[in-house]
């Protein structure tokens, strides 16, 4: 069977890689894997279906039995994409998107370099800022680390495979959907599959 793809997005904090990435999952034909954190649940969020909401020791021991495809701290928390979950359904054909931080899809690229990775930009740093300030987490001085660390984050695009400024969602979730498309008509190794198909008709 035609392994499915697996997706990639990641970029600064900030940038709304998260909002992409929920309008993906409602429009495409795409699973979303759902990480386990340390971190507690947030209002509605519910276990298993935002994240699986884990302790220290647990998280650990899924570390130790080396069931991370990636991992990573991030602000004192850990969060993990399960692999088991995401190796099993890209080998039954269907494709994945995971929405994570940068540590991480750099890890998902040294694993599984067939992964695809997107990046997503915010349209400016003053855009950013005034998201940052509309989020009301952060005070000036975080602000302004957050802003130099996404101009240090933004100079590791080269290792990606493709960007996406995040000016306007709709346009933002249409060139993400443009790259899903795009890569299922790529020259890969599937494509053995398809000269086979040819073949067997003589
Ligand atoms: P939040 O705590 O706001 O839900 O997420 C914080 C950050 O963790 C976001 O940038 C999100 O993309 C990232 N994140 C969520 N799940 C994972 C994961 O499984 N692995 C990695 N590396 N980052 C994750």
């Amino acid at each position: 069977m035609e392994q499915g793809k697996l997706f990639v997005l990641s970029g600064p904090s900030g940038a709304g890689k998260g909002t992409i990435c929920k309008e993906i999952v409602r429009r495409e034909k795409i699973g979303l894997s759902v990480s386990m954190t340390t971190r507690a649940p947030r209002g509605e969020e519910k276990h298993g279906k935002s994240y699986y909401f884990v302790s220290e020791e647990e998280f650990q021991k899924n570390i130790d039995e080396g069931g991370f495809l990636e991992y990573a701290k991030i602000y004192g928390h850990s969060y993990g994409t399960p692999k088991k979950l995401v190796l099993g359904q890209l080998s039954k054909g269907k494709d994945i998107i995971l929405e994570i931080e940068m540590q991480g899809a750099f890890q998902v690229k040294n694993v599984y370099p067939e992964g695809i990775l997107i990046f997503v930009l915010p349209p400016s740093l003053a855009e950013l800022r005034k998201r940052l300030i509309a989020r009301g987490t952060e005070d000036e001085e975080d602000i302004l680390i957050r802003q130099q660390a996404t101009l240090n984050e933004i100079a590791l695009i080269h290792d990606y495979d493709y960007y996406v400024i995040n000016d306007e969602l709709e346009q933002a979730v249409d060139k993400v959907r443009s790259i899903i498309k795009a890569e299922h008509s790529k020259v890969d190794k599937n494509v053995d599959r398809l000269i086979r198909k040819y073949e067997e008709e003589l």
